[in-house]
């Protein structure tokens, strides 16, 4: 099944990159090619969704509203205009401890508010040098799973497999490596989402190594962080994924 890739712009806590909102911006969809979404804070979130951009949040609370100080609820996000949300990005979970139960909750939140969820999983690497690498994936998917298989059609399910040590600091994982990932979690999703299942890969996504990463079977877009904050760099790498059609 042909999968559309699906460019992610995750900028965390930073003021979102000069010109993004332009009209020629590299953060503007690009039409019938790639899927092109940004995460900006909450504070730029409105002026993204006013700008015409594809826009997701980087965290959404599960209860539509309640006494959560300083969270915003995915029914929240979905009325503002976003489409997308990122659940159990490794930062959340590491700074906010988000357990996979926590995460699963939010997913299943998600897709209630209309939100598409990105369910983001990967080792560690002390967990890499174990060689527990498919254990702990398949821990973090398991109690989503369930959500994914029985809430969601073929397009909407999306992944992102970002093996911790790869984030934020240059290392990436080799494209064979992130293949396997790939295959793996691609055989262990429920068999209505297998194959439409798009799996994002994230963990120092550059130029350089964009190419080679997205020509593998199994790795449909990229969710970046540094990268992302680099409108040349980002729009060399949207390239990328549109030439691995
Ligand atoms: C991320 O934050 O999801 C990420 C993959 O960051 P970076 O591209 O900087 O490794």
């Amino acid at each position: 099944m042909k999968r559309q890739p699906l460019v992610a712009a995750n900028w965390k806590m930073h003021t979102p990159p000069t010109g993004w909102d332009a009209p020629d911006s590299p953060y503007r969809q690009k039409k019938d090619a790639v899927d092109v979404v940004v995460f900006p804070t909450l504070i730029d979130m409105g002026n993204s969704v006013s700008a015409g951009l594809t826009t997701g949040a980087q965290y959404g609370h599960p209860e539509s509203e309640g006494a959560f100080t300083g969270d915003v609820s995915m029914t929240m996000l979905a009325k503002l205009g976003c489409r997308y949300v990122l659940c159990g990005h490794s930062e959340r979970r590491h700074h906010h401890h988000e357990t996979n139960e926590m995460v699963a909750l939010q997913v299943a939140s998600a897709i209630d508010a209309g939100l598409t969820p990105i369910l983001c999983i990967g080792e560690t690497a002390d967990e890499r040098e174990l060689d527990e690498q498919e254990e702990v994936v398949n821990r973090q998917l398991s109690s989503a799973l369930e959500v994914f298989g029985s809430k969601l059609k073929d397009e909407s399910c999306l992944l992102a497999y970002e093996p911790v040590w790869a984030i934020g600091n240059g290392k990436t994982a080799s494209a064979e490596d992130a293949q396997q990932m790939h295959a793996y979690i691609r055989s262990i999703l429920p068999a209505n989402i297998q194959d439409g299942a798009r799996i994002l890969y994230g963990g120092s996504v550059k130029p350089e190594n964009a190419a080679e990463l997205i020509a593998q079977k199994d790795i449909d877009g990229f969710l970046i962080g540094g990268a992302s904050l680099k409108p040349k760099e980002f729009a060399q790498i949207v390239d990328a994924a549109a030439v691995g059609l």
